[in-house]
């Protein structure tokens, strides 16, 4: 399905209690929550979710903050999902993040970034493999 993404509201959101107001922002920009779960994330499967960055500097910091509280995983469906949540999402870095993105809105910094979303149609598809089983996206 091209017309899906798989998003995290990741654990600096939870914790600021932000699961609504981010929720109310993905929902004003046309995107449905057809799938949501609140979880805390393994080693193992922050370790797998982010396998592309092991090289990079930062991956340590970043499973360890991808482990260290709940998260909120979820499928969101709409045309086009992917960019338009790029869209929403706003830059990596919230300094850079235009007005209204929910990163410009709640991120706290380069690392706790609020949220993630996959960034291709075949990444969107393994990523919500990795956390839902189709019977559980109801849209
Ligand atoms: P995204 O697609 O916008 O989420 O960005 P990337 O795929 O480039 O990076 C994945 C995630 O790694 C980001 O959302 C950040 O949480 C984290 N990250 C990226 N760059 C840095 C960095 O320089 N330092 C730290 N601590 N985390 C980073």
């Amino acid at each position: 399905m091209t017309d899906r993404t798989f998003s995290i509201l990741k654990p600096d959101a939870t914790a600021r209690n932000l699961t609504g107001k981010i929720n109310a922002v993905i929902e004003e920009a046309g995107l449905r929550i057809v799938a949501q779960r609140r979880i805390r994330m393994s080693r193992a499967q922050a370790e797998k979710f982010y396998e592309v960055h092991s090289e990079r500097p930062f991956y340590g910091e970043l499973v360890d903050f991808m482990t260290s509280g709940p998260v909120v995983v979820q499928v969101l469906k709409g045309e086009g999902a992917v960019a338009r949540y790029r869209e929403v999402m706003g830059a990596t870095n919230p300094a850079q993040a235009a007005d209204g993105t929910i990163r410009k809105l709640f991120a706290v910094s380069m690392g706790e970034n609020s949220v993630h979303g996959s960034d291709s149609d075949e990444n969107a598809r393994i990523e919500i493999a990795q956390f839902f089983d189709e019977a559980d996206i109801v849209g």
